[in-house]
């Protein structure tokens, strides 16, 4: 059995060794599309921003030095409104009514805000209080300079990101292609969702908690539906997921004598990089590969199945996207009570972590194994406990992985 670093090694070196960095081509997409994608375009500004001198309050574009005294008044000789800039520069006493997001115009190095004037008519006004130049000004070119490189390739388009790339005048958007994601759940056992089981049977849980993990990771799934422990059925649809760029079955790869899945997938060519991870849950997990189609064949139990995904099937995608951020957010937190260990296996079990006095704290929640999906739906974090003899105590600091990155 090999550890889940010596695992990840091996997936990571077959991207290196074979897939090189062409795997995922760039393709254009419409912005409005583009939330979740992997950014594959350097992004530099096209104009300074702000593009002028901007007033970021409503009142007067004045000189400072003109309401040194207060109250001063002033000739009012003209508006400068968001859309539409006033022409002319201002010369001593005189100041112009300006908007928010209004150019400031020439001669002017202060802005007013009403609140602090009083209208003497409408050609003059009187102002209450003095300022500094340079006050509710936000000068041209501070947020960022036409040409700087702003947004750099391999960022998660985000909401921020969007923002940015439609401020640059960017209606289309060079992406990532996302890879395509077979899934296959294996099982004499299993019925669709929609049907009541009978004696023996259980619904296919598995297909939708990882179309959801694939298409999080920003990949493409595709479900090809359930598939029987039968060698023939099971080779028919392996080799027909096998045109994707990443495969996935679950269940049939323990020791049972219906386990099936790393046969099949041998004989169909596939190359097999490890099949058993000092995990709990989680150890029988299978990763192969045939030619450039990465094949993961993830044990059966609800809990593990996304387990095992979120350890080794995620990285693989976000390293294929060409993503910066490959790995999860691994934080760190405070043990409220003593947890197991096992001298054989890391494990990567639920837990429920809140926010509190001195930082994020942990606690391991009520579940019971590896096929528990309620007692998963408890927690919000998967907690990582090394492979050693004995407990870990309370208060020991342990690193966890948050499941939304909300809480990252
Ligand atoms: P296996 O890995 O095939 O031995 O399956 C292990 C356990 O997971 C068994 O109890 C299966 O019934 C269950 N299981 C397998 N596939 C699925 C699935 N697609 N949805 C829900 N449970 C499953
Ligand atoms: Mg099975």
């Amino acid at each position: 059995m090999i550890s889940i670093e010596q695992g990840l090694q091996i997936v990571s070196n077959r991207v290196q060794a074979e897939v090189g960095e062409d795997f995922m081509p760039a393709e254009d997409i419409s912005l409005s599309r583009s939330i979740g994608r992997t950014l594959r375009q350097q992004v530099s500004a096209d104009l300074n921003s702000p593009p002028f001198d901007r007033s970021i309050r409503d009142g007067f574009a004045l000189k400072a030095e003109d309401v040194r005294s207060v109250p001063a008044e002033l000739d009012v000789v003209g508006e400068s409104r968001a859309g539409t800039s006033y022409d002319g520069s201002i010369g001593q006493g005189q100041c112009v009514e300006i908007m928010t997001g209004a150019e400031v115009p020439a001669g002017a190095d202060a802005v007013v805000m009403v609140e602090y004037t009083e209208k003497v008519s409408e050609r003059r006004v009187r102002i209450l209080e003095g300022v500094k130049a340079g006050r509710s000004i936000q000068p041209e070119g501070t947020e960022c300079r036409k040409g700087d490189l702003i947004l750099e390739s391999g960022r998660e388009i985000q909401v921020p990101e969007i923002g940015v790339l439609a401020s640059v005048g960017c209606a289309r958007v060079q992406v990532s292609r996302r890879p395509r994601v077979a899934i296959l759940s294996t099982g004499d056992e299993l019925v669709a969702v929609d049907q009541k089981p009978g004696r023996a049977q259980i619904r296919n849980s598995n297909s939708f908690t990882l179309f959801a993990q694939v298409a999080a990771a920003g990949g493409e799934p595709e479900l090809l539906g359930i598939v029987s422990d039968d060698v023939e059925d099971l080779g028919q649809k392996v080799g027909q997921a096998l045109e994707r760029d990443i495969v996935i079955t679950s269940g049939g790869v323990s020791m049972g004598k219906y386990d099936l899945v790393e046969g099949v997938l041998a004989d169909h060519g596939v190359e097999i990089g490890f099949d058993k991870v000092a995990m709990k849950p989680g150890k029988p997990t299978v990763f192969g590969w045939r030619g450039r189609t990465f094949v993961f064949g993830l044990p059966g139990n609800p809990v593990s199945t996304i387990v095992s995904f979120q350890l080794f099937v995620r990285p693989l995608i976000r390293r294929l996207l060409h993503a910066r951020e490959t790995g999860d957010h691994l934080l760190e937190a405070n043990l409220e009570q003593d947890v197991r260990c096992d001298g054989v296996r890391a494990a990567c079990v639920p837990a429920s972590v809140s926010f509190g006095d001195g930082g994020y704290r942990l606690k391991t929640v009520d579940w019971k194994g590896s096929s528990d999906l309620v007692g998963l739906s408890r927690a919000n974090a998967y907690v990582l406990i090394p492979q050693q003899e004995g407990s870990l105590k309370a208060g020991t600091r342990v690193r966890f992985i948050p499941m939304a990155p909300s809480l990252c």
